[in-house]
């Protein structure tokens, strides 16, 4: 038997879908939703996910605000830009596209974002808060992961979730979540041995590392629940995750693919991530 495939472009086109009409609802009591993206130079890859974010904003009826600002901007004039978006009333969310020219430090530059503006949820508070369980901005990877479970229908508590990579923006969020969620959470990364035997273990395995093939199916436990986040190339420069796709469906309960697996879902929880900023500014 093969495994079910969670649909992330079936998936997000749902969550779009009820973002323009909560959009709509704002709108009508005189409120319009606005995503500030900054875009420092002209990273080939950072153009297509600006003009991705945009399209996605205009997509459900928000309004969005592209700052294109050259390369050789200081470090203290994006400061100063954000500054001016957090006093701006009229902008509910705002995101800076990285990686930062090298001259810049990205993590001031996250700092210096309002909390109450940080859709990308990469600021220290909203890290904090996804901690202790306190409300704040979810990062938009995990928290669509964690929308994949939901509309699989698997609730992970109780089951042994592991999840493999352990960045700042995709792999410790997860875990954080996946907590919450009363799983039984493992962490695997570079300085992991043996990763198979941690991996056979997971009823739900997230891959959250970079490389293609770092899940093959005899990494996996029959009927697990497999996430796969990887964003790699092959040799024919074709888009494919961590997992060996056609081997671990033969294995998996359930799969997402990769393209239209958990992608799509990232783009669309940013902008749920922004119709609530702008829900919280409204009362
Ligand atoms: P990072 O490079 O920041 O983190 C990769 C993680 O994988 C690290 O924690 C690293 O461990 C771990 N790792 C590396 N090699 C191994 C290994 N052999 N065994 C186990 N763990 C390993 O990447 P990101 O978290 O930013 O992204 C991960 C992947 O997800 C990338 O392909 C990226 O393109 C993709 N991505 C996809 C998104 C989407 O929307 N679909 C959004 C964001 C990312 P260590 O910490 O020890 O170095």
């Amino acid at each position: 038997m093969t495994a079910q495939l969670i649909d992330g472009n079936a998936l997000a086109a749902n969550i779009r879908g009820e973002v323009a009409t909560r959009v709509a609802a704002l709108q009508a009591r005189g409120v319009q939703p606005a995503l500030a993206v900054i875009l420092v130079g002209d990273n080939a890859a950072s153009q297509v996910y600006v003009k991705h974010k945009v399209a996605d904003c205009e997509g459900v009826g928000m309004r969005s605000i592209l700052d294109r600002l050259p390369a050789d901007l200081s470090e203290a004039a994006l400061l100063a830009r954000i500054r001016a978006l957090n006093a701006d009333p009229t902008v509910h969310g705002i995101l800076v596209q990285l990686p930062l020219p090298s001259h810049i430090d990205a993590s001031k530059v996250i700092a210096t974002i309002a909390p109450a503006k940080d859709v990308d949820g990469f600021h220290v508070a909203s890290a904090g808060a996804l901690t202790i369980g306190q409300p704040g901005f979810k990062p938009c990877t995990p928290y669509g992961c964690m929308r994949m479970l939901q509309a699989a229908g698997v609730d992970p508590r109780g089951k042994h979730a592991v999840v493999v990579g352990r960045s700042n923006i995709v792999g410790k969020p997860m875990a954080l979540m996946l907590l919450q969620a009363n799983a039984t959470v493992t962490v695997c990364h570079s300085a992991t041995p043996d990763l198979g035997a941690f991996t056979r273990q997971a009823d739900i395995l997230v891959a959250a590392v970079g490389r293609r093939n770092t899940i093959t199916a005899g990494m996996v436990k029959p009927g697990a629940v497999v996430i796969d986040v990887g964003m790699n190339r092959n040799e024919a420069g074709k888009l494919c995750g961590d997992v060996d796709f056609e081997g671990v469906r033969q294995v998996a309960g359930w799969i997402t693919p990769v393209p239209g697996g958990v992608g799509p879902m990232t783009r669309a929880m940013l902008l749920v991530n922004t119709l609530e900023a702008a829900e919280a500014t409204a009362g």
